[in-house]
């Protein structure tokens, strides 16, 4: 699909000088002469972004503003308002409705473009996040993600302390938030630690540590503060240094002087549009979790595991080290459902799971890949050195009775069959599946054999 921008302005000659500009540039664009067709096309047309004229002959420009961010189809589109009025009250107002950006005309025609680059770049990283936040969902992984919200946190780096004092003094009343005042090397130190600012707001005139324009690719290029709002303080937002700082990754420009209620409205705003970046790549980031993760016990799922051991396999084939693969099966455990219930049955899992993960090396894999069924992967070992493994894990689940949620106490214990992989490397052409086969019919000779022991299957055929 062609990304479409949509031109929304009464003046037929200013939608064609627009669309010229944005043709020479490369973007396509659709029109739109007033208020309600405007939103029609938002909706129906899905552009990537909208520059929108205040004035229209139905509805206002700021009305068009308020409808289309309500409107859950058009509410994640960056609008750009686009008028000849200088007046306060009307940038606040817009602002307040939810543009994006308000540029005053005559057009800077650079300015307008890069503008329009930024903007566009960071709806594609909140389309992708989206998009597979989506995906995640779609294939049961989505989690409900937590809406415990952390309050703004700005980050100041001012020329000098007095003038950083000075902003903070003067953002307070406007914002609610915590601010901090840092130096340029403040801000790079912090952007190793954990908690970074939401939105660092940078002179463009440090002298000390390099310019601003240096310091906003520096956090960009920085995991912890890549993902944080960019603000750079300029004497005019419409020179050449302007434009670069939007194209090395500027969110905003702050002309001087600082007009304190309409930057404390543009930080928070984009305050809240990080967090819910942040929001979605944490739900992205969950679902990956519980795509190889079983919800129950923590443990890896046997997806996980499968995919696992096929790379344990194939680095034993090149280095002609052995591996070992465990399957462990609780023993009686209908019983245990049927005597204490299902939910009992479920915190047994959970604390055979516990001791299994405690009594393995870090470099073990365990896994639960059915009901009540686990499988451990063991690489670089010995047919000795696994027993000995196989052998504590069947002592740690039954030395102690698992306590039941309602405080009665349950022995439990499992069988354990094991298998050798690698085990001759020169005709070695046995796969994980085979290996996982044997280990299965070890583990059933040790369920015939009485349980709570472990089998080891004979060398592959
Ligand atoms: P054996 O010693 O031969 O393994 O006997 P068993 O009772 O453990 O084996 P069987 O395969 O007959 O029964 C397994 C039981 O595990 C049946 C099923 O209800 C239970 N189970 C499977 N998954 C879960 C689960 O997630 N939670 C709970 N509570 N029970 C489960
Ligand atoms: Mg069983
Ligand atoms: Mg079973």
């Amino acid at each position: 699909m062609v990304e479409k921008i949509l031109i929304v302005d009464d003046m037929s000659v200013n939608r064609i000088m627009l669309k010229v500009k944005l043709k020479e540039a490369c973007h396509d664009s659709i029109q739109a002469g007033d208020g309600e067709s405007a939103l029609r096309m938002a909706r129906n047309e899905q552009p990537k972004l909208i520059l929108l004229d205040m004035m229209l002959p139905d509805i206002s420009g700021i009305e068009v503003c308020r409808r289309l961010r309500a409107d859950p189809a058009t509410s994640h589109i960056p609008i750009v308002i686009i008028t000849a009025s200088t007046d306060r009250a009307r940038r606040l107002e817009a602002l307040q409705a939810g543009a994006d950006e308000f540029l005053t005309k005559p057009l800077n025609e650079m300015i307008l473009l890069a503008r329009i680059r930024s903007l566009l770049r960071a709806c594609e990283t909140e389309d992708e996040l989206r998009l597979r936040a989506a995906t995640c969902g779609e294939m049961g992984f989505a989690e409900a993600g937590g809406t415990f919200e952390m309050p703004d946190h700005l980050g100041l780096v001012a020329p000098d302390p007095a003038t950083g004092m000075q902003w903070r003094a003067m953002l307070s009343p406007f914002f609610s938030g915590k601010i901090d005042l840092l130096t340029a090397s403040d801000a790079l130190a912090e952007a190793d630690g954990q908690r970074v600012p939401d939105v660092y707001v940078l002179a463009a005139d440090l002298s000390a540590a390099g310019s601003g324009l240096r310091l906003v690719s520096d956090l960009r290029s920085r995991v912890q503060s890549r993902h944080s709002a960019i603000c750079l303080v300029l004497p005019d937002a419409v020179g050449e240094a302007a434009a670069m700082a939007l194209d090395l990754g500027a969110t905003d420009l702050l002309p001087l002087p600082l007009d304190p209620e309409e930057t404390a409205l543009r930080l928070k705003l984009h305050a809240a549009r990080k967090k819910r970046a942040d929001q979605l790549r944490r739900q992205v980031q969950d679902g990956l979790r519980l795509a190889v993760a079983d919800p129950l016990t923590g443990l890896y799922n046997r997806r996980y595991a499968l995919a696992h051991l096929e790379r344990v396999a194939q680095r034993a084939r090149e280095t002609g080290r052995r591996y070992a693969v465990m399957v462990l099966d609780l023993d009686r455990f209908k019983t245990i459902n049927d005597t204490f219930g299902h939910a009992a049955g479920d915190s047994v899992l959970e604390t055979v799971a516990h001791r299994l993960r405690d009594n393995l090396r870090p470099s073990d894999l365990v896994a639960r890949i059915g009901g009540e069924e686990f499988l451990v992967a063991l690489p670089d070992t010995t047919l000795g050195t696994a027993r000995i493994a196989a052998e504590r894990l069947c002592r740690a689940v039954q030395a102690d009775p698992v306590v039941l949620p309602d405080g009665q106490d349950v022995l439990v214990t499992i069988s354990v069959g094991l298998a050798l992989g690698n085990d001759d490397p020169q005709s070695g052409t046995e796969t994980v599946r085979q290996l996982i086969e044997r280990a299965d019919e070890a583990l059933f000779a040790a369920k015939t054999e009485g349980r709570n022991q472990v089998t080891i299957s004979a060398t592959a055929a």
